[in-house]
This record gives structure tokens, sequence and C-alpha cells, in this order.
């Protein structure tokens, strides 16, 4: 099977499309917010743009508006789940910093003591 390309649809794209099931705890008409499948905390949700940016890097000025409209929902997903005080905002851009899934997403993690650096 050969590698994936960044611009390919992910599974992000096939959960924002219901053809695979997620924990889905808020959506709008431009972004989604589900559980992470496998969390590394009591709280840890992904937060993921409607629209396939594969990384942040790959984002545009024209994405400005969205880029912050998913940091707010970010904060109202963490407020949501009873971390609004106390939670983690992480982007992991490009294979080098650990993204697996090539579409856009913000990892919001909290629930438990938070260490500084991260790994
Ligand atoms: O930042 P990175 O690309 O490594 O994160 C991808 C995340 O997507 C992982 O935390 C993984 O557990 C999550 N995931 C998910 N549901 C899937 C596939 C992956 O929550 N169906």
């Amino acid at each position: 099977m050969s590698k994936p390309k960044p611009s390919d649809p992910t599974i992000f794209s096939k959960i924002i499309g219901r053809e695979i099931p997620a924990d889905i705890v808020y959506e709008d008409d431009e972004c989604l917010a589900f559980k992470d499948i496998n969390p590394c905390a009591p709280v840890h949700i992904l937060v993921i743009p409607k629209k396939p940016i594969p990384r942040l890097c790959d984002a545009s000025k024209e994405d400005m508006v969205l880029l912050g409209h998913l940091n707010l929902v970010a904060n109202q997903v963490a407020a949501d789940a009873g971390v609004g005080d106390a939670f983690r905002l992480v982007v992991n851009n490009g294979e080098g910093a650990c993204q697996s899934v090539f579409h856009l997403h913000y990892h919001v993690i909290g629930g438990r003591t938070l260490q500084w650096p991260p790994g």
C-alpha cells in the first residue's frame, strides 16, 4: 500500500461525513469536536475544521477567521468538559512532530496534572 499523501482524504473526513462513528461533543457549520479514541488524559477532545486543511502550516490568510473560531470552540468544549480553567491545546504539525492524521486538529487535553515541557 502506498504512503498516504497530505492531500488524501483522512479518517477525520469520514467522521465529518458520518461514515465512521465518533463521540461528537460539539458541531457547527465550520467545525466538529469529538472525544479522542485513545485519550491521554481524562479529558482529550479533538477540534477539527470541516475544511480539510492537512496541517496547520497549510493554513492561509483566508483561514484566519476559521482558526480563531477553532480556538474559541476549544475554550467552549474545555469548559463544557469541566476543565475550562486548566487545559492544554496542542497541534502536532507534520510527521516530525508526531502528526498522524493529516487533517488539522487541536487536541484539548485536561483533567489531570500536566507536565511541562511536553515530550
Ligand atoms: O496529532 P495526531 O495526528 O498524532 O493525533 C491524531 C489523534 O487522532 C490521535 O490522538 C488518535 O487517537 C486520534 N484518532 C481518533 N479517532 C480515530 C483516529 C484517530 O480520535 N478514528
